[in-house]
Parts: C-alpha cells; sequence; structure tokens
C-alpha cells in the first residue's frame, strides 16, 4: 500500500516564475527520461521480482517509490515556476488588471508571453503541470521497459538513470535560480546513486551475461563485420578479448565474400573461442534448471499470499 506524506523528499523552492523553464522541466515530470517514466518502469518489473528474488523486489519497489517523490518534487516545482499565470488565469472579472511578477519587472502580457512556450499552461492545464514533455507530447506507457527477466530490467534502469542524469545535466543550464539548480543538482545526484544500485544488483545474479537464459551461438559470438570501404577503426570491441565471454574478435575484413563463402553464415566455422555449440547447449540447460528451479521454489503450488502481515503489528493495532 502507498502512503502519502505531505513534505516533500527535498525542500524545492523557487525564487521567481520562471514560466519558460517550467516548460522545460516538463521533460522531467511527463517525458520519455522523466520520473514517472522511471517510477513505474521499476514499479512494473518489480512483480515479477517478487517471489523468487524478495530482495530485488524491496530494491525496485524503494526506487519506485523514491522516483514518485521526485516526480512530486519535479510538479512542484514546475507549479511554483508558473505561480503568476496560474493566478492570472483565475483573474477572468478584471482583464485590465496588470500583473507585477517577475521581480516586478514584468507585466502581465510579459508573463503569459513567457508562457506562450508552452500554451497548453494557458488553455489545457490552467497553468498546472501535465503528464506531456516539453513539446507537448503526451506520456505513454512505451516509454517503460519490463521485460520479466532481471539480467534484462536491471540494464534497462542502468540505461534509464543514464539518460535521466543526462537531461537533468542539460536542463541545469536553463536556469540561474539558485533554489531551482539545487533541487536539479539534488534530482541528478540521485539517479547517479540508482545507477549503482542497480548495477550492484545486477552483479549479485550470476551468471547475468548474456541477459536472459538461452546462451549465444559461439559460430556468431565473435565475429565482427566490416560493413563499410575506407579506413577502418580497430578498437576493442573488433581486436583483442570481448569483455563478457572473453573470446577473441574474428575480424571479417569482407564481408560480402565471407557471407557468400560461408552459403550465409551456415558454414561459418567458429574460431577464437573455447566455446563449442554443445557447450552452449548445456551451458543453457545449465542456467535454465538453476532460474527455473529458483521460481519454483519460491511459488507456492496452489494457494498464494503476496504479503506476510507481521504477528507484532496487528497484534498492537488491535
Ligand atoms: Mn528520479
Ligand atoms: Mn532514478
Amino acid at each position: 500500500m502507498f502512503y502519502h506524506v505531505k513534505e516533500l523528499q527535498f525542500n524545492a523552492r523557487v525564487s521567481k516564475p520562471d514560466p519558460k523553464f517550467a516548460s522545460m522541466l516538463l521533460e522531467q515530470f511527463g517525458g520519455p527520461n522523466g520520473e514517472l517514466k522511471a517510477a513505474l518502469q521499476y514499479f512494473t518489473q518489480s512483480f515479477a521480482a517478487k517471489q523468487p528474488h524478495p530482495d530485488k523486489y524491496d530494491m525496485l519497489m524503494d526506487i519506485a517509490t523514491e522516483e514518485f517523490s521526485h516526480l512530486e518534487i519535479v510538479g512542484a516545482t514546475i507549479q511554483m515556476l508558473l505561480d503568476g499565470v496560474t493566478g492570472e488565469l483565475k483573474n477572468v472579472a478584471d482583464k485590465s488588471e496588470i500583473m507585477t511578477l517577475l521581480d516586478g519587472k514584468a507585466n502581465k502580457e510579459a508573463m503569459i508571453h513567457e508562457a506562450m512556450v508552452n500554451p497548453q499552461f494557458l488553455a489545457v492545464s490552467g497553468g498546472g503541470p501535465q503528464l506531456r514533455d516539453s513539446q507537448g507530447n503526451p506520456w505513454t506507457a512505451n516509454y517503460v521497459n519490463a521485460n520479466g527477466d532481471l539480467t534484462v530490467d536491471l540494464r534497462s534502469n542502468m540505461a534509464a538513470e543514464s539518460r535521466a542524469k543526462i537531461v537533468y545535466e542539460y536542463l541545469l543550464n536553463f536556469t540561474d535560480d539558485p533554489y531551482v539548480r539545487e533541487t536539479l543538482k539534488f534530482l541528478m545526484t540521485r539517479e547517479v546513486a540508482h545507477f549503482q544500485m542497480f548495477e550492484a544488483a545486477l552483479e549479485t545474479i550470476q551468471p547475468n551475461f548474456p541477459p536472459g537464459v538461452r546462451q549465444s551461438d559461439p559460430r556468431y559470438s565473435n565475429t565482427y563485420f566490416n560493413m563499410s570501404s575506407g579506413a577502418e577503426a580497430r578498437g576493442p570491441w573488433n581486436e583483442g578479448k570481448s569483455p563478457m565471454l572473453g573470446e577473441t574478435w574474428q575480424y571479417v575484413e569482407d564481408p560480402i565474400k565471407h557471407v557468400i563463402d560461408s552459403n550465409g553464415m551456415l558454414d561459418h566455422k567458429p574460431t577464437g573461442t573455447d566455446r563449442t555449440m554443445e557447450s552452449a547447449e548445456e551451458k543453457t540447460k545449465e542456467i535454465s534448471k538453476m532460474r527455473s528451479e529458483k521460481i519454483r521454489a519460491a511459488i507456492p503450488k496452489g494457494e498464494n499470499q503476496w504479503s506476510k502481515y507481521p504477528e507484532s503489528r496487528t497484534a498492537k493495532q488491535k
């Protein structure tokens, strides 16, 4: 269950209204790398994790809940940045009144002009945040990645945290407000913290590569296709050992010739690897057994109950 605490996780403040920046900040409210996406991604992932991995479920729910707390901070900040606008929109009786806002320099027209950067603030939301990005695109569940496998989901989350972090970094270039900057730096830093939590959690699942259960075909796992003419860039992605499987990269200089000579890769002989099709199949069976047994052992047959209610706490309430 959720329980709402009225105080924000971080003491969000603004020095003065700034409708333009409010509009940009919508990116972190209803945008593809924003706080709602993060919150709902970890929340959605947590269900598949609950019974086999109660520790990861706990972490996903804690971080999801923190992301909802960030969403609340971003929404509150957007609202404070729009404060002059909301007041003016309610001023339907006296159209001629000049508002004194923005340090007393700007009038109603200036404020409305600023807010026109995102007309929906005026025409749709009445001067409040909406689940849209800074361009007005509606939030969509397509932003949420949940694939029911922690070796995949935790990697999706590290990517999500990287993107959330860089968006805060870019946004910081567009406000001088020391209070807003303080809030954005807090939010940005939390994404750096989350990245490391997901990475540490992934490390506890071994083996975790390749993502999922099924092993990769050793005939194709270490070939690099030189798919262009001209100067060739070489680096650890196509020479030396591959970082995860430790196979030696095989550089295919002339992919057209190679594909034709190997009958469309069917006759391609694996080199630079100790793995064989048989050993890969064995490994797949082994991990398959390990993972499915873990899940089966954790999920009771027949009757099932999601939560346990501690005796002491219920007794106290009675
Ligand atoms: Mn966040
Ligand atoms: Mn985060």
